[in-house]
């Protein structure tokens, strides 16, 4: 059993905020479309309950899991969220998408546990820039999509937010080492949430021009149905992932995605927060899986295409 939205898209993906609290402070960072909130520790969700609202997720038909945050590796039990969510029988896909900064260590320990896939968030390979966007050092993250490879992560994906005069130039370069590492490089559109219009308009790009050059340069171009109708270019021994939300109705179309955020709430759109649906309090208070299966149909039911045609 797959559950459709009232627009007909199947559900088949969830992305879980395993936290809020980061070890970085990227300037564009839209912390998952969640309002701010205070980095607290204590309203997090637990392992179990983490595994539970999975449990009734697949149960539902969703086989794809994504973790994130915040930063997923600032969870001192990420080795068992994953050991967890990873054994749940009808599951086929879980993934995660991290900053890299603590990867080096937990790498091998990740994947022994069942993690299998990796995105990683590399805005630049120049060391003063990734410090000034971020906070963090470079030579961290560097170490860490070494070591996912090398712990045989595949395919580790290297997220690469584009912003318009501050990386906009080094594209090349980036498919380079992507070339190199044998990673998959992801180019990512900037999105104004969280974030102010200043800084969206400063710094936003269309990845049109990007796009434009992959299909000269590509032998094949394969469309992602299911995840947002994304494009992958396969150039001469490396892959170019194209996400590109703005203004894309085909985009919203093809989503398959509810998101729970790290307080516990189903959130059926990126974009949107008033019509969340808490799934942690009424499982902390008791409720059986049938009702929480029913809160998720609930959440289903409000998925609503956020650009339409
Ligand atoms: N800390 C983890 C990380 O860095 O991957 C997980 C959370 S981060 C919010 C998840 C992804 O969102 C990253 O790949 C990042 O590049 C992307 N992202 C952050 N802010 C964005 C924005 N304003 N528009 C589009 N993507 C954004």
């Amino acid at each position: 059993m797959v559950l459709k939205d009232g627009f007909g898209r199947p559900l088949l993906n969830l992305r879980v905020a395993i936290t809020r609290r980061c070890n970085l402070r990227c300037q564009y960072c839209h912390m998952e479309g969640e309002e701010k909130l205070s980095d607290n520790a204590e309203t997090e969700m637990t392992v179990d309950e983490m595994v539970h609202i999975v449990r009734i997720a697949v149960g539902l038909g969703i086989s794809r899991v994504k973790l994130t945050g915040g930063e997923p590796l600032m969870r001192k039990d990420v080795v068992e969220i994953v050991k967890g969510i990873a054994a749940i029988p009808g599951l086929v896909d879980l993934s995660m998408t991290t900053n890299g900064v603590l990867l080096t260590s937990l790498a091998e320990e990740l994947y022994a546990n069942g993690l299998k896939r990796l995105n990683i968030s590399l805005p630049t390979l120049d060391e003063r820039v990734y410090n000034k966007l971020t906070g963090g050092r470079l030579g961290d993250v560097l170490e860490g999509v070494k070591a996912a490879v090398e712990a045989g992560f595949y395919p580790v994906k290297l997220n690469m937010l584009i912003l318009k005069g501050v990386n906009d130039y080094t594209v090349n370069e980036m498919i380079e080492f992507a070339r190199e590492t044998g990673t998959i490089l992801q180019l990512i559109e900037l999105e104004p949430i969280n974030i102010s219009d200043a800084y969206y308009h400063a710094s936003h790009k269309p990845l049109d021009e990007y796009e434009d050059m992959l299909k000269q340069k590509a032998v094949k171009v394969e469309t992602r149905q299911y995840m947002q109708s994304r494009r992958i270019y396969h150039l001469p021994d490396v892959k170019v992932e194209v996400v590109h939300p703005i203004e894309n109705t085909e985009f919203c179309m093809y989503c398959t995605r509810l998101r729970v955020t790290s307080d516990g709430k189903l959130k059926p759109c990126l974009m949107r927060n008033g019509n969340l649906v808490d799934i942690l309090t009424p499982m902390r208070n008791g409720a059986n899986d049938e009702k929480l299966a029913e809160l998720f149909k609930l959440a289903n039911h409000r998925r609503k295409p956020y650009n339409k045609s």
